[in-house]
C-alpha cells in the first residue's frame, strides 16, 4: 500500500525526494504542483477553523530563529534528546523505544550500548554578539507563541480563555527518517496554545482533543482509522500534566498525528524566571495576576497530508478495468475541475474547450488536457482526486453545453456553458 502511494506521489507530482539529482538527502522532501496544493488547503482549513471562524483565537507568525536563552528557558537544551542503539549486524539506527527486546527488530542482530543525542540543529552567526553567536534552527513552532505572548495581552487586550496559532516550519534532527514523508528533519507545525485559568485546563483539555478529532473527521478521514491514545504518566514530557495523541492507522500501523497536551503554567512561568519579564495574566475580577495554564494541539501538516492522502487512496473495478481514485474532500483536492476536449483532433473542439478553460480560469484550481484519449484523461484525473471534470464535444459547438462528471459518481450531467462557472461554485462551496 505505501509503495503505492510513495510512486503515485511521485508520478504525478505530489511528492519528490529532496535534492534527488544528487542522490537526495535523508528525511527531506519536496512538495510539487500537486502538493503544494494539498498543503496549502489543509493549512488553509486549519487556520479557517481555529482563527476566522472563533472570536478567541490570534493569529501569529514569528521567526524561525529564537534567542539562545529561549532554548534554555524551555527546557529544550537539557531534554530535547533522543536515545538510539546501532545494530552490529544490519548496520541499521533505531531509537531505543522502538527496540522491545535487545535485538535488532530487522534481523535479530546484537546492538550496540545506548547513545544520546540533542534534537535540536544548531547553526550560527559568527557576526553577532557573543550571545546571540550560537542559533538553533526552533523544533516547534511553541515557544515563539511564549515568547509573543505579553505582546498579545498588550495589543489585544484578551480575556481568558483565549489562544495564540500559528503555521510554521520546524527543524528536527531525527536520529531515524523512515516511512516517507511521516518522520522528516525539516516539517511544519499547526499549533494552538490556549490560555486558560488553571481551574478549567482540564475542561478546555477535553475539548480541543474532541475539537481537533472531530476536525479530521470532518474533512474526509475515516473515523475508524483515527483513536486517541492518552499518555502513561511515565511517557510525559517534563513540562506535561497530560498528554494525548490522536493516532492514525497508517499501512505501517498507528501512529501519531497530533498531540494535545496539558502544560500547566510551565512556560510562562520558565519564561519569566529567564527573562526577567512578568508574563503574567492580571485577572481584573478577582484583582490577581496568575500564570494562565495552556493547552496545547500540536499538529503537523505533512502527518496530516500522508494520512489524507492514504485514507483517500481507493482502487476498484469498473467494467473490468482497475480505476484509482483518491476520495479526498472536495475542499482538499489540489486540483478542482479539469477540462477534456473529447476529440483532440476536431480543431473547433480544442478551441471551445480552451475557451471554456478561460473563462474559469482564475475562480479554479484547474488543469487543460487534451494529450490522450478521453479514457486515459479520465484515469489521471480520478487519480489526483480532481472532483469534477469538464468535456466538450462535437454536441457542444452546437448547443453550447458541456459534460460534467462527478469523480466518485461517475455520474454526468450536460450544463449550459454559460452557468457551468455557478454550477461548480455551488457543488465546490464548503
Ligand atoms: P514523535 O513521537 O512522532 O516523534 P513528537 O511527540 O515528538 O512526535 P510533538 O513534539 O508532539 O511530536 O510534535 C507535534 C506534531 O508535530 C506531531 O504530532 C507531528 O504531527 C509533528 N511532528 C513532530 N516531529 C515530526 C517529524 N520529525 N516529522 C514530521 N512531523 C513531525
Amino acid at each position: 500500500m505505501m509503495e503505492k502511494i510513495v510512486s503515485l506521489c511521485k508520478r504525478r507530482g505530489f511528492i519528490f525526494q529532496g535534492s534527488e539529482i544528487y542522490g537526495g538527502l535523508s528525511g527531506i522532501w519536496d512538495y510539487g504542483p500537486l502538493g503544494v496544493e494539498l498543503k496549502k488547503n489543509i493549512k488553509e482549513l486549519w487556520w479557517k477553523s481555529v482563527v476566522y471562524q472563533r472570536t478567541d483565537i490570534y493569529g501569529l507568525d514569528s521567526a524561525i530563529l529564537m534567542h539562545p536563552r529561549v532554548w534554555k528557558a524551555s527546557g529544550h537544551l537539557e531534554n530535547f534528546v533522543d536515545e538510539w542503539v546501532d545494530c552490529k549486524g544490519c548496520k541499521k539506527r533505531f531509537k531505543v523505544e522502538e527496540v522491545e527486546r535487545e535485538r535488532c527488530p530487522e534481523c535479530g542482530g546484537e546492538l550496540t550500548c545506548s547513545r544520546h543525542f540533542n534534537l535540536m540543529f544548531k547553526t550560527s552567526s559568527p557576526g553577532a554578539v557573543e550571545d546571540e553567536q550560537n542559533l538553533f534552527l526552533r523544533p516547534e513552532t511553541a515557544q515563539g507563541i511564549f515568547v509573543n505572548f505579553a505582546n498579545i495581552l498588550d495589543t489585544f487586550h484578551p480575556k481568558l480563555p483565549f489562544g495564540i496559532a500559528q503555521i510554521g516550519k520546524a527543524f528536527r534532527n531525527e536520529i531515524t527518517t523512515r516511512n516517507f514523508t511521516f518522520r522528516t528533519r525539516e516539517f511544519e507545525q499547526m499549533e494552538i496554545e490556549y490560555f486558560t485559568k488553571p481551574e478549567d485546563a482540564e475542561r478546555w483539555y477535553e475539548y480541543w482533543i474532541k475539537e481537533r478529532l472531530d476536525w479530521y473527521i470532518r474533512w474526509g478521514i475515516r473515523k475508524e482509522n483515527l483513536r486517541v491514545r492518552t499518555h502513561q504518566k511515565e511517557e510525559l514530557a517534563h513540562y506535561a500534566q497530560a498528554c494525548a495523541d490522536i493516532e492514525y492507522k497508517f499501512p505501517f500501523g498507528w501512529k501519531e498525528l497530533e498531540g494535545i497536551a496539558n502544560r500547566q503554567d510551565f512556560d510562562l512561568r520558565e519564561h519569566s524566571k529567564e527573562s526577567e519579564e512578568d508574563l503574567r495574566y492580571f485577572d481584573e475580577k478577582r484583582n490577581i495576576s496568575l500564570f494562565p495554564y495552556i493547552i496545547e494541539p500540536s499538529a503537523g501538516v505533512e502527518r496530516s497530508l500522508l494520512a489524507f492522502l492514504v485514507d483517500a487512496y481507493h482502487e476498484e473495478e469498473i467494467k473490468g478495468r482497475k480505476r484509482v481514485v483518491l476520495r479526498l474532500h472536495k475542499a482538499l483536492a489540489p486540483v478542482k475541475v479539469a477540462i477534456l476536449p473529447l476529440l483532440r483532433n476536431r480543431k473547433e473542439v480544442v478551441e471551445m474547450a480552451k475557451r471554456v478553460r478561460d473563462l474559469l480560469l482564475g475562480d479554479f484550481v484547474l488543469r487543460y488536457d487534451d494529450t490522450a484519449s478521453i479514457g486515459k484523461l479520465y484515469r489521471r484525473q480520478d487519480e489526483i482526486g480532481t472532483p469534477y471534470c469538464i468535456t466538450v464535444d462535437v454536441q457542444s459547438l452546437e448547443d453550447r453545453k458541456v459534460t460534467v462528471r462527478e469523480r466518485d459518481t461517475m455520474l454526468q450531467e450536460r450544463v449550459s456553458i454559460d452557468q457551468v462557472k455557478e454550477y461548480l461554485q455551488e457543488r465546490l462551496k464548503c
